[in-house]
């Protein structure tokens, strides 16, 4: 059985193995986000056609490509979407495309990445998604599309994690370091880059190997209280923040990771 873990999760454990083991070993929910993913997923979709389907006999294809694109993305949204989103595309075009000599062809859009890893004994499994891959001097740069007002940076923390998770993903995949990982804000035309290095995944490696002695050996998630207690949703649960803790909700999951081999999956 495939024990999921991803960025978010080693960031969690890494705060907090308490909340991690409410979160999830015992499945309690926390509250979900609500927003309108449609014309962010319409963007994401677009931006994969304008790179995968172009056919580069050419050295940059015209906006009108762009609106090609667009147009076959847009079935679930609403006109005042469509016009935004194509604005964003316009924006996008003048920055990223017609700003450069020549479009070069990605070594994947939307891509999915698996590898394998053994630490200790145990067997992950690692998989993980991504918006676009690109070479990158000698390496690889990947690329997330950030569409929402905001720029949407990760924390660093949580950054650093998804870096190193990539770096061996990336490694076992392409047999490639990965040198840069890229946030293209598509509303404001930015591009941030977070430089890659060995060390990224090293800390990693580190992080999965510590989760991986908890879920076999002790199963002892002990609190670790700080400032992010206070948005934490398992307060009222928490010894070390309520004199009185509730009683835990009845476990959702099952299965006993002490006997079985562990998998790792990056989203
Ligand atoms: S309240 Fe703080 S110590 Fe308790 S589970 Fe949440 S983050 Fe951990």
């Amino acid at each position: 059985m495939a024990y999921p873990l991803s960025a978010s999760r080693l960031q969690t454990y890494q705060r907090c193995p308490q909340s991690y083991y409410y979160r999830y070993e015992r499945g309690i929910k926390q509250p979900g986000y609500f927003g309108a993913a449609n014309l962010g997923t319409a963007l994401h979709q677009a931006l994969a056609k304008i790179y995968w389907d172009w056919h580069y006999q050419e050295p940059l294809p015209p906006l009108d490509w762009v609106h090609h694109c667009w147009q076959q993305s847009i079935s679930n949204l609403s006109p005042a979407q469509v016009a935004e989103g194509k604005s964003i595309l316009d924006t996008y075009y003048h920055q990223f495309i017609a700003a450069q000599p020549t479009l070069r062809k990605p070594v994947a859009v939307e891509g999915k990445l698996q590898g394998r890893l053994e630490i200790q004994n145990l067997e992950f499994g690692i998989t993980g998604r991504y918006d676009r891959l690109d070479w990158f001097e000698d390496g690889l740069e990947l690329i997330d599309y950030k569409s929402g007002r905001d720029k949407q940076i990760p924390e660093s923390t949580l950054l650093d994690v998804q870096i190193g998770l990539y770096y061996l993903a990336l490694e076992q995949r392409y047999a490639q370091s990965l040198k840069q990982l890229s946030l293209l804000c598509l509303r404001s035309g930015e591009k941030i880059c977070f430089v890659a290095t060995p060390v990224h995944r090293e800390r990693v490696l580190q992080m999965i190997q510590d989760l991986a002695m908890q879920l076999r050996t002790d199963h002892q998630w002990h609190p670790a209280p700080g400032q992010h207690c206070d948005p934490c949703s398992y307060r009222r649960y928490c010894p070390a923040i309520q004199e009185h803790p509730e009683p835990l909700p009845e476990s959702r999951t099952g299965f006993c990771r002490a006997t079985q081999p562990i998998q790792l999956v990056l989203f």
